[in-house]
């Protein structure tokens, strides 16, 4: 239980390493893991460690500085595991799929030079 009352987030339960997930990347204040229900041969949840912005609009107003850093990581992330191109899907709203309420981008991208496009995936049809 947190100082606010709050349990922790799933993310931040990742980045304390209490919860295990394969880390892709990692700077002080962001981290990146493959997501476990994966929608794209690569997908990759980025979030800052900071669960203060429940979404990408609260980032924005509240550090957009951290939402840069984050689109830095997910380019760095694109450029490593796949071909440089990647679609970044921020979800707002639990009417439009949005589960885990601690900012994060998924950062969707075919699979690096031989890997072909999932038939099916978001998107990558
Ligand atoms: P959203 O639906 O936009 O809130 O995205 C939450 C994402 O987190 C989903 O794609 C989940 O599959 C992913 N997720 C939830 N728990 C874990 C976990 N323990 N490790 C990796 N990804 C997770």
């Amino acid at each position: 239980m947190s100082s606010t009352g709050q349990e922790p987030s799933i993310f931040t339960r990742i980045a304390a390493r209490e919860v295990p997930a394969t880390i892709v990347a990692e700077t002080e204040r962001i981290i990146a893991f493959t997501d476990i229900a994966p929608q794209a041969p690569v997908h990759v949840v980025i979030t800052p460690k900071t669960s203060e912005y429940s979404n990408v609009v609260e980032l924005a107003a509240g550090d957009p500085g951290l939402l840069t850093e984050l689109i830095e990581v997910a380019d760095a992330v694109a450029a490593r595991l796949s071909n440089g191109q990647f679609r970044l899907v921020f979800n707002t709203g639990a009417s439009v799929g949005q589960t885990v309420f601690h900012v994060h981008a998924h950062l969707l991208a075919p699979q690096a030079a031989g890997g072909t496009l999932g038939e099916g995936t978001l998107g990558f049809r």
